[in-house]
């Protein structure tokens, strides 16, 4: 039997009233983002469903890649006929007979939306039981634990049958909170932060500071491979690299070193911020988790977060740092952030910085010298791509969930 189309059933945005439009044509958008390598296929939605139409397309790649689409809650591989019985016992048993192997055992189960067929869902298990029986010999019915559970579902415009229901990634569609710009490291935890604000329907872009000569190509390229992992769950995903090191050279110069991290984190911050402002987004998401390393405080936070009133999410801001490996190893991107390499905040790593830090203190250091001219700079010159994830490297990471 071969299925030709995949029924989505959405997920949380079901219950958000009004909105829903916007979120089923976000979700839509997503869907034919992520599967425009497959260009015979059509999507339809409706208001409480949406039809991938396969016209022949591979069914299991494309079931690996609904898996990861954020506002899905489950969707199901399934057959469409006509609300005629004979059409629909003859696909049921078809269905049935394609997936049985000796011994197994069925139930069926009916739905019904459109109240005006002829047979109510106990008629319809009856009837579809009794056919199955009666054709596939050795076939038993087990209501509790089945290995084939034959989903028959009658909607006004037809019937769906299916036989697996694959549990979605939840969250909302992609786009449909907004757009928040992501500072990306080449460490374990942003790329995880950057994951779980994308799973609440965030699009995020990523921001990443580049120190030549001091970190390398190779640091790079790793931030590029990172944001490729990223692009998978949108299909694409911009990311900003900025040229840093003639601010870090001139912070190195004019403020004590045990306050060098935190000029630091405060002119990435304002550039991420400069940034944010030009791409129109609304918010900024870092991998910090509380009390992790110096710059981390409460206190560093307050005073590193002086620059700017945009709103800083901190999507780990109370997770172990065990509980991030996990995920990032889900996500598939612990491998990469494990690869050494030099973050332009860890090359001029004062031997002690400051806990602590003080706003006063920091803005009075930065006072006796002029930084726009090299922000303003570092924005000009930062290079915009768009990044495409590697299809051969599409990971699972549908258990995490
Ligand atoms: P990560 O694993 O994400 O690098 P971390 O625990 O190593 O985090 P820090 O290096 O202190 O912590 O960085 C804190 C946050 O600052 C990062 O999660 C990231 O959001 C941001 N950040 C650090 N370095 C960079 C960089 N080179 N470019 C962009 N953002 C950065
Ligand atoms: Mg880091």
């Amino acid at each position: 039997m071969k299925y030709d189309r995949i029924v989505i059933r959405y997920g949380e945005m079901s219950t958000k009233g009004r909105n829903r439009n916007k979120f089923i044509d976000k979700l839509k958008k997503s869907v034919k983002s992520a599967l425009s390598t497959f260009p015979k296929i059509k999507i339809e939605a409706s208001w409480d469903r949406m039809f991938v139409l396969l016209n022949g397309e591979d069914v299991q790649e494309i079931k690996e890649i609904l898996k990861k689409i954020f506002g899905i809650q489950s969707f199901s591989p399934a057959v469409k006929v006509k609300q005629d019985l004979e059409e629909m016992k003859e696909a049921a048993l078809e269905l049935a007979g394609s997936l049985y192997q000796e011994g197994n055992t069925f139930k069926i189960t009916a739905k019904r939306s459109d109240k005006t067929f002829e047979l109510d869902t106990d008629g319809i298990n009856q009837l579809f039981g009794a056919h199955l029986l009666k054709n596939i010999p050795g076939l038993k019915v087990d209501v509790k634990k089945p290995d084939i559970n034959l989903l028959i579902e009658v909607r006004k415009e037809g019937v769906y049958l299916s036989c697996e229901t694959i549990k979605g990634a939840g969250g909302y569609p992609a786009g449909s909170s907004g757009k928040a710009m992501l500072m990306l490291s080449g460490g374990i935890d942003s790329p995880v932060a950057g994951f779980m604000a994308m799973r609440r329907g965030l699009e995020i872009e990523a921001v990443h500071f580049f120190s030549p000569p001091f970190t390398s190509e190779r640091s790079k390229e790793k931030v590029i491979d990172l944001a490729k992992k990223l692009a998978q769950v949108y299909g694409h995903i911009t990311l900003h690299i900025v040229p840093f090191t003639d601010v870090q050279q001139a912070i190195r110069e004019q403020v004590p070193e045990n306050y060098t991290m935190t000029s630091t984190r405060r002119f990435m911050l304002k550039i991420t911020d400069k940034i944010r402002e030009k791409r129109e987004g609304l918010a900024i998401i870092t991998g910090e988790s509380l009390g992790q390393v110096a710059s981390q405080t409460l206190e560093s936070m307050y005073t590193i977060n002086e620059v700017t009133n945009t709103p800083i999410l901190r999507p780990l801001i109370s997770m172990d740092k065990t509980e991030i490996i996990k995920i990032a190893h889900e996500i598939d991107t612990l491998e990469i952030s494990n690869r050494p390499y030099e973050d332009c905040c860890t090359i001029f790593v004062p031997a002690s910085p400051k806990t602590k830090p003080r706003r006063e203190k920091v803005r009075q250091y930065e006072s006796f010298f002029d930084f726009d001219p090299l922000i303003e700079e570092a924005v000009t010159e930062t290079e915009t791509i768009t990044i495409k994830p590697d299809r051969d490297t599409q990971t699972e990471f549908d258990e995490l969930f």
